[in-house]
């Protein structure tokens, strides 16, 4: 099969031929019709990953058709259309048990601990406890982008967040899992305040919902900064705040953000070369807050999230920005670390 390999982290990756993956006992192998490109992968690219050895396969937002199925799957048969969590879990530790799939004592990720979707068939472990089918009337390119940003946002709002109609939240950063909070929070029925330093994500933010944006370009901490707007917009703050970009800087803004008793919920990624954000804990006691994390979604989840998709309530299909073929996948994957981020790439390993 054809696959976007890379040899060394942070040099272009090269799209070559490779040795097809087979199923293991509890697994299946699926053709990849379209797989999205995230931070994460680029941050895999970097060497910010240590479950990640060399030569390496990016690719974990994947949507595709069942090829080939392990002797040991029991749901699952060729042919049928599917998507998976970036979380596939093992089905048997303490975590899957509890039905807490996202966080996984023996966790895989595609892309991550093994060969990812960038490339045109994929294995996945457990497909048992993995494998989502992907409803007819929604197409790969946005199936393909439901199993990371847009689960984990819809998590990260509903599940953790536990978000209320009429409350404020705040969403700091509007990349892909921003503006993807954004729209579900809206949907959700709460008014939402979207901060970024780029217009173009603003305006997509607002065109998916939001209610107020703060441009915290232009904002120095003597104001507070755009924590400080996002209090003054809440008339005292947002009962909820996510951090969808992952920096410490975000992350504190995040907190700050919050009124008494409010919620924040980290969901971007902190690598560890960025080093342990500072989290005001003097406030976090005061005020009561809560600092929750946010990991992703399992599959048994993704029924009420489907519902509102397959309703017309949740568009994740206007997420998607631009579709590329496999070939142009490793400059884009390199240029994520100076793009800005609006939008989302789609890759299509079988588009020429
Ligand atoms: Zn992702
Ligand atoms: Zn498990």
């Amino acid at each position: 099969m054809r696959a976007v390999v890379f040899e060394a982290y942070g040099r272009v990756a090269d799209v070559r031929e490779v040795r097809d993956p087979v199923p293991s006992e509890h697994g299946v192998v699926v053709r990849v019709e379209a797989t999205g490109l995230c931070r994460s992968d680029w941050h895999g690219w970097m060497g910010h990953d240590p479950d990640i050895t060399l030569p390496h396969v990016p690719g974990h937002e994947l949507a595709g058709v069942v090829e080939a199925v392990g002797p040991g799957v029991a749901n699952w048969r060729p042919g049928d259309q599917v998507t998976v969590p970036f979380v596939c879990a093992c089905g048997r530790c303490a975590a899957c048990a509890a039905g807490d799939q996202q966080v996984c004592e023996r966790q895989t990720q595609p892309g991550f601990t093994h060969w990812g979707s960038f490339a045109e068939y994929v294995a996945l472990e457990h497909a048992d406890v993995n494998l989502v089918a992907v409803p007819e009337e929604l197409s790969f390119a946005t199936a393909a982008g439901l199993g990371c940003r847009f689960a984990t946002a819809f998590r990260a709002v509903v599940a953790q967040g536990r978000l209320a109609p009429g409350e404020w939240v705040a969403v700091h950063g509007c990349g892909g899992v921003g503006l993807s909070a954004v729209m579900i929070a809206a949907a959700c029925g709460a008014r939402v305040v979207a901060v970024d330093v780029s217009p173009q994500a603003l305006e997509l933010a607002r065109k998916f919902g939001a209610a107020e944006c703060v441009d915290a370009a232009g904002l120095t901490g003597a104001g507070g900064g755009a924590a400080g707007a996002v209090r003054e917009l809440t008339g005292g703050g947002a009962h909820l705040s996510l951090d969808a970009l992952g920096s410490p800087a975000t992350c504190a803004s995040s907190v700050q953000s919050l009124r008494r008793r409010g919620r924040h919920v980290q969901v971007g990624l902190l690598p560890s070369a960025a080093g342990d954000p500072v989290v005001p804990m003097g406030r976090v006691i005061g005020e009561e807050l809560e600092i929750l994390g946010s990991h992703g979604m399992p599959a048994h989840a993704y029924g009420p999230m489907l519902d509102m998709v397959r309703s017309g309530a949740l568009r994740p299909d206007l997420l998607v920005t631009s579709v590329i073929p496999l070939d142009a996948a490793p400059a884009a994957l390199a240029a994520v670390g100076t793009a800005p981020g609006a939008g989302v790439t789609i890759i299509e390993p079988a588009r020429g």
